[in-house]
């Protein structure tokens, strides 16, 4: 596109230089027409991915979440054609499968859902110290609303037959031992096992399943969890990565709309790894 311009001279004989894009290249947006659900879309990686999704064509995006004033806000803010909030905590099947319903309703059907909600108990799981009670509730967030999403979105898709994309967000720490943080690097573990067993039931309705797995990102979840602000986050964060940058929620956003676009038609049962190559360094902490 860098090279279409349309050059105007103005009344006071300067010239203006507006980029366009010609009408033969209007339809290549990655998710041109598409209907999606993210959940955990109110804030962080869900919120990035709803942009995303939003300026690459999607006709619909509905943000699901429990943090229903930012996710009205985020709606409102891109438009009430192109864009829902639905109250959905994805621990509560009938919830998971009314959300998928209503969006068919809005939208006519589903073509990808980002199963993304997520959370990180500050209670820093040890072995030797497991608060089981805080690993069920980890759990059921995690790994449960994980599956509700997934076999919800999946049905409507092979009902509809939409040959859809299904991505999950995991996490580099499911490749990774660390002293603290046990049941969360469990779970993630337990979503990247989902994911590789649903993209081979669903590959014969033509439906793809990936994962996206971030390094970490200074999101609220995890200023909160580290009881850190963004910016010494962000500096830490920065001496453990190869490259030596800032991972950002966009960088993340940005790997979720290609595993959700034609541009990974032939990709399934994936585990995309977003991290600046933090993952080489062994262990978390
Ligand atoms: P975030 O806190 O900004 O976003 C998480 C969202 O999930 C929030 O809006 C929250 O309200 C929502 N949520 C929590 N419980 C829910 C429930 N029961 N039902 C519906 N929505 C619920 O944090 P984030 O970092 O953007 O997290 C998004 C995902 O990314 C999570 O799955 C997280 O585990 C994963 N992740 C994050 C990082 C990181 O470093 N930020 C790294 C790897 C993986």
């Amino acid at each position: 596109l860098a090279n279409h311009f349309d050059i105007k001279q103005t009344s006071s004989g300067t010239y203006t230089k507006t980029q366009f894009i010609p009408p033969e290249m209007a339809n290549t947006k990655k998710v041109q027409d598409k209907v999606a659900i993210v959940t955990g879309g109110a804030s962080g990686i869900g919120k990035a991915t709803v942009l995303a999704f939003v300026e690459n064509g999607a006709r619909g995006v509905v943000i699901a979440d429990i943090q229903d004033e930012k996710g009205q806000k985020l709606a409102e803010s891109i438009g009430a054609n192109r864009s829902t909030y639905i109250h959905c905590d994805v621990t509560d099947e009938n919830q998971v499968k009314s959300l998928v319903e209503s969006t068919v309703q809005l939208y006519g059907q589903l073509d990808v859902i980002f199963c993304n909600a997520g959370v990180m108990d500050s209670g820093q799981q040890t072995v030797l110290d497991f608060d089981l009670d805080s690993y069920d509730k980890l759990f059921a967030v995690n790994v449960r609303g994980v599956a509700a999403c997934l076999k919800h979105a999946a049905r409507a898709m092979v009902a509809g037959g939409v040959k859809g994309s299904i991505i999950c967000t995991a996490s580099t720490v499911a490749n990774l031992v660390a002293s603290t943080l046990t049941d969360y690097i469990m779970a993630k573990c337990g979503v990247v096992a989902l994911m590789k067993c649903a993209s081979y039931q669903l590959g014969k309705h033509g439906i793809r399943v990936n994962c996206v797995s971030p390094g970490p990102v200074a999101t609220p979840m995890v200023c909160e969890a580290n009881n850190m602000g963004v910016e010494e986050l962000e500096k830490l964060f920065v001496s453990i990565s190869c490259l030596k940058g800032v991972l950002k929620a966009k960088h993340i956003a940005d790997a979720v709309l290609f595993l959700a676009s034609a541009d990974s038609e032939f990709v399934t049962g994936q585990n995309l790894m977003v991290d600046g190559g933090y993952a080489f360094q062994g262990a978390v902490n």
